[in-house]
């Protein structure tokens, strides 16, 4: 057993290393490339000060922290340190740290769930490590252990697990972080960075039911674009949108929908990624999607179980291929687009009721059947079908019960 998992760990180790040194050509001079970042080597200090709690319906996405943080620091001569969790606390460094310059950031976005038995679900959580650890060789931070920080991170959750409000739709926000840390105003590969977690409770995203939104497809700026950085979840990506997502709201959108290169491909919708359904040019109904093969599109894990479970339906072809806003609106005005929506953790899927493009307005169309829904009836049934996973109403081995 003791042979098989530490096996098990060397496999891992090289498939780490070996995806960071593909990417970024970063040599691993360590024995041990992770340090000491192992969970059996977690230090633990409770907080003296509990905060009171929020009651569930006054939350706020984004503004309220639990009591306590997961942190590893790294410094080159000797690999991550050891894992903490700490009382949640502010940070103190230099006004010379390269990631307040020059954006040396990357992060995550998960959740934790009560399940109908009073325990604790994540969704996909090792998906989140291995997205985080492509970030970080991006950003030439060297790879800890996905699988023993998520350990680490499990701990957090079950020593936080009071936060998470006991209702469905409501969840614990998870966000792992990774900063550079070096004191230095040179771009350069960082010598020290931080991995921290932070957690905050948070209510259902939509209040009272669905609520669908309008897109302003924009025609000039664009997200990412093919050889940047778009696929990765670095902090740099983020900053530069929230000036386009303002002129969307300009025009009454909620979202920018993205769209990419001379044909103007529809990429993604603000820090969503994006379906439609429709009847396609060959009479298919047809589920359409980006692909991620252009580095354009970041990889959602919504956006991989919404892929999945339709194939598993096998009710509509699913389709991961470019199409660009021209065949969309085409669409719309031919009457063959059923429902468009958005897909990333926050929100599970995002209902969109109208594109607005180079001025015009295209309706796009909900649950015809029942006015009152607000979403499309696949939207729904993909909310549903992954919400009874995430709450443990149906077994899945997406759930990870802590
Ligand atoms: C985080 C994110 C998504 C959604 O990813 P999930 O893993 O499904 O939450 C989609 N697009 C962008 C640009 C993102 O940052």
């Amino acid at each position: 057993m003791l042979a098989f998992s530490s096996l098990l760990r060397n496999a891992q180790k090289t498939s780490y290393a070996f995806l960071s040194r593909m990417i970024t050509d970063i040599p691993v001079p360590r024995a041990d490339p992770y340090g000491d970042c192992y969970h059996r080597n977690m230090v633990v200090e409770k907080t003296k000060k509990p905060k009171e709690k929020l009651p569930a319906e006054k939350l706020v996405f984004g503004q309220t922290f639990t009591d306590h943080m997961l942190e590893v620091d790294f410094e080159a001569s000797k690999g991550w340190g050891a894992p903490k969790i700490v009382p949640f606390h502010n940070f103190d460094m230099s006004p010379a740290t390269s990631s307040l310059h020059y954006a040396i950031q990357c992060f995550e976005g998960m959740k934790a769930y009560v399940n109908v038995n009073k325990g604790i679900n994540l969704f996909r959580p090792e998906k989140n490590m291995d997205r985080l650890l492509l970030s970080c060789a991006r950003l030439c931070i060297p790879a800890f252990d996905g699988t023993e920080m998520l350990e680490c991170l499990k701990d957090l959750v079950r020593l936080d697990k009071d936060w998470i409000p006991d209702r469905r739709g409501y969840s614990l926000y998870i966000r792992p972080t990774v900063i550079s840390t070096d004191a230095t105003v040179g771009v350069s590969v960082p010598q020290k960075a931080k991995f921290f977690t932070i957690l905050s409770p948070v209510g259902p995203y939509y209040k009272g039911g669905f609520a669908p939104v309008k897109l302003f497809a924009d025609d000039f700026h664009v997200r990412a674009c093919v050889g940047g950085s778009g696929k990765y979840k670095l902090g740099a990506n983020y900053g530069p949108t929230i000036y386009h997502q303002r002129t969307a709201a300009s025009y009454g959108a909620a979202q920018v929908l993205w769209l990419y290169g001379d044909q103007k491909f529809v990429s993604e919708a603000g820090t969503m990624n994006f379906f439609t359904l429709w009847v396609n040019e060959k009479g298919e109904k047809e589920l359409i999607t980006a692909p991620l093969d252009d580095g354009t599109i970041l990889p959602g894990v919504v956006r991989d179980s919404v892929l999945t479970l339709c194939r598993q339906w096998g009710d509509f072809k699913v389709s991961e291929r470019v199409y660009s806003i021209h065949e969309l609106t085409k669409a719309v005005k031919e009457g063959r687009v059923i429902e468009c929506f958005g897909s990333g953790t926050a929100a599970i899927v995002s209902p969109v009721n109208a594109i607005l493009y180079q001025g015009v307005e295209y309706p796009i169309p909900l649950d015809p059947e029942d006015k009152s829904a607000g979403a499309g009836k696949l939207c729904q049934r993909v909310a549903q079908s992954i919400m009874d996973i995430q709450y443990g109403v149906v077994p899945s081995p997406w759930a990870v019960t802590l």
